[in-house]
C-alpha cells in the first residue's frame, strides 16, 4: 500500500505497525519501551507520531499502517511531546547508565532540571540478593520490558509483575520476595532487554563500581555455547582478555536474544573466578 511520511509518498506492507514502515524505508523514531522480540506495550511514548484524522499522536510502535495514511515524524507537536517525556524520565530516574535515553535527550533538547530541586526521584536500595544480577529500580522507567521478557514473549517463567499505581508503581517479585526465594530462573533474559540498566550483570556492576568497566577496551567475540545441543548463539564481551558478560544477538533464528542460566551467567570456567585483573 502507499503511505506518505512527512509528505514523501512510500510503500508500506498491510500488517505493519507504522514504526516497522518506518524503519523499512531507512526511517526510525525513537523507542524505550519497544524491542523487535517483544509485544508492544505502547508506555513510553517515546515514538509517538502525528496522523492525520488522528486526535491523539499515536504510538507508532503498536499503530497498524492504513491504505493513504498521511504521518508526521518531525512536526513541532511531535518533538514537543517526545521532549517531554524525556524530561520526565530525566528528571525522575537516574540516567547514568541509560546511553539511549541520554542520547534522546540531548537530540530533543530535554532540561530535566527545570522541574527543580523539588522534583520528586526515585530512590530505590539497590538490590543485590545473589551472585548474578542486580537490581536497581531508581534506573527504572517502567518500560515493562522485564516482566514481558520474562513472561509469555520468552521465558514463561512469571517471576516478575507490575505492581502499584501512581509514583508506588514499580515491578516486583511479589511482595519484594528477594530473587533466591522467587520464581526466578537466572536466564537473565530481563537483564538483556532493560534499557536503563536499572537490572545489570553483578559482575558489570562491581566493575563500573570500582571505575574498571571500560567500553573502549572491550570487544565482542561470536561463538556457540558449548553446554548443550541447542546450539544457541553466544556474543562473549572481552575485556582484558576476560569474558565479562554474554549475550545473544535478537536477529538469532536460535535464541531470538534469549538464553538460559548456563550460556549467560555460566562462564567463569573459562577465565577461573574473579575479575579481570586491573588495568
Ligand atoms: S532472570 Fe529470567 S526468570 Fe529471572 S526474573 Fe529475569 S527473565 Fe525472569
Ligand atoms: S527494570 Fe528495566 S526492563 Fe524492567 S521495567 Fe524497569 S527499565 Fe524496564
Amino acid at each position: 500500500m502507499e503511505i506518505f511520511v512527512d509528505g514523501v509518498a512510500m510503500e508500506a506492507e498491510a500488517g505493519q505497525s507504522i514504526l516497522q514502515a518506518l524503519r523499512a524505508s531507512g526511517r526510525d523514531a525513537p523507542v524505550l519501551c519497544y524491542h523487535d522480540n517483544l509485544t508492544p506495550v505502547s508506555v513510553c511514548r517515546a515514538c509517538v507520531v502525528e496522523v492525520e484524522g488522528s486526535r491523539a499522536l499515536v504510538p507508532s510502535c503498536s499503530r497498524k499502517v492504513a491504505p493513504g495514511m498521511k504521518i508526521h515524524t518531525d512536526s513541532e507537536r511531535v518533538r514537543r511531546s517526545r521532549r517531554m517525556v524525556f524530561e520526565l524520565l530525566g528528571s525522575s530516574v537516574d540516567t547514568s547508565t541509560a546511553p539511549e535515553l541520554q542520547a534522546y535527550m540531548a537530540e530533543y533538547g530535554a532540561d530535566p532540571d527545570r522541574y527543580g530541586e523539588a522534583a520528586a526521584r526515585l530512590a530505590e536500595p539497590l538490590r543485590d540478593d545473589n551472585d548474578l544480577y542486580v537490581r536497581d529500580y531508581s534506573k527504572c522507567i517502567l518500560c515493562y520490558k522485564c516482566v514481558e521478557a520474562c513472561g509469555p514473549d520468552a521465558q514463561f517463567t512469571f517471576a516478575l509483575t507490575a505492581a502499584g499505581r501512581g509514583f508506588s508503581a514499580r515491578i516486583d517479585t511479589g511482595a519484594d520476595t528477594p530473587l533466591l526465594d522467587s520464581r526466578c530462573v537466572f536466564c537473565g533474559n530481563c537483564v538483556a532487554v532493560c534499557p536503563t540498566g536499572a537490572l545489570m550483570p553483578s559482575l558489570e556492576q562491581r566493575l563500573r563500581a570500582a571505575g574498571r568497566w571500560a567500553p573502549e577496551r572491550q570487544h565482542v567475540a561470536e561463538t556457540i555455547c558449548p553446554y548443550c545441543g541447542v546450539g544457541c548463539k553466544l556474543e562473549l564481551h572481552v575485556q582484558d582478555n576476560r569474558i565479562i558478560k554474554v549475550t545473544s544477538p535478537s536477529d538469532s533464528s536460535v535464541t531470538a536474544g534469549h538464553l538460559c542460566v548456563k550460556g549467560r551467567f555460566g562462564f567463569s570456567y573459562v577465565d577461573g573466578p574473579g575479575e579481570p585483573p586491573p588495568a
